[in-house]
């Protein structure tokens, strides 16, 4: 997977959720866990903020202990990133959300692996 444009592995908290994260961020991100604090990050959620990541992430508080995130500079990048590492978690490993990204209601793009 070409994850190399996430952050590492954080503790899902409002701090450092602030600490990491602007007001109005577009981006995708992961949630999941590192068992044994070995540093391996196991996703277990992946999705797409077009509105504002800070605030999405932290509903998601309590539910997952670890997430990982990448900003985008644009709503059509953030969903093609996120068809692209959705593909390859469905193929490799389990993630809970199984139903496909959504594209951007106002906008006519279409996944760029699969055509949906
Ligand atoms: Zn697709």
């Amino acid at each position: 997977m070409n994850s190399n444009n996430f952050s590492k592995a954080i503790d899902l908290t409002e701090d450092l959720i602030d600490n990491v994260i602007p007001e109005n961020s577009v981006g995708i991100f992961l949630l999941g866990y590192s068992p044994c604090n070995n540093g391996k990050f196991n996703p277990l959620y992946l999705s797409r903020c077009d509105c504002d990541l800070n605030n999405t992430l932290k509903n998601h508080i309590g539910y997952f202990s670890q997430f990982k995130f990448c900003l985008c500079d644009s709503i059509s990048y953030a969903f093609f990133y996120e068809c692209k590492i959705f593909h390859y978690l469905s193929d490799n490993t389990f993630i809970i959300n199984e139903t496909h990204p959504q594209p951007p209601p106002d906008l006519f793009i279409k996944c760029p692996v699969c055509g949906k």
